[in-house]
């Protein structure tokens, strides 16, 4: 069953499923493009997007924001959202548990928003849609394909802040991310078949 946004947006911002809630001043369930080709996915929200009930406006956003205009994109072009809506304390990764409850709202995003690219920033992001056994080190740049949506795994911002050399296969994740987009929109404009 396909909700509205207006609904899911209700729903998220009423939810209590997880002991998240009571620790954050509020919730941030994503924004951009309701319709965007591409999909960013990252862990939870942290200090400045509790404050401002936007996500990825911190520190880590900026570079984000950076990222996205690098591949000649804005913000408003895309999806950007998180697998936990609700600030872990003190910046902890939220637990499986955590994950598991929020798990529907991003799912009911991504029946919504029917991106035809997905990014998944970092393990958290990673683990919530691949599984368990997904391991940022070592899937990151590999394209998977679910159901004819393209999933780039790569680092998340926060880690290309803590460790300069991951900033190189991150932008490389990036470019893949770019072509891949563009490959699709040529496909979708000659009437073939996605690359
Ligand atoms: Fe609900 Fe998700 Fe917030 Fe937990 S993190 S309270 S599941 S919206």
């Amino acid at each position: 069953m396909t909700v509205s946004w207006h609904d899911l947006m209700a729903d998220i911002e009423s939810c209590g499923a997880c002991p998240l809630r009571a620790g954050c001043s509020r919730v941030v369930p994503g924004e951009g493009n309701p319709t965007a080709d591409i999909m960013f996915i990252g862990e939870g929200p942290g200090a400045d997007e509790d404050r401002l009930g936007r996500p990825f406006v911190g520190r880590a956003g900026e570079l984000l924001t950076k990222m996205i205009h690098a591949i000649g994109m804005e913000r408003t072009d895309v999806y950007i959202c998180n697998a936990v809506k609700c600030r872990p304390p003190e910046n902890r990764t939220p637990t499986a548990e955590e994950v598991a409850a929020c798990r529907g709202f991003l799912r009911a995003q991504v029946a919504l928003v029917r991106p035809r690219i997905i990014v998944l920033l970092g393990s958290t992001a990673g683990r919530d849609v691949l599984g368990d056994d997904f391991r940022v080190t070592r899937d990151r740049g590999k394209w998977i394909e679910k159901k004819g949506v393209w999933i780039m795994p790569t680092y998340h911002p926060s880690a290309l802040l803590r460790d300069e050399a991951l900033k190189r296969p991150a932008w490389e994740d990036f470019k893949a991310v770019r072509d891949k987009a563009r490959a699709l929109a040529e496909g979708m404009r000659d009437g073939q078949a996605a690359p």
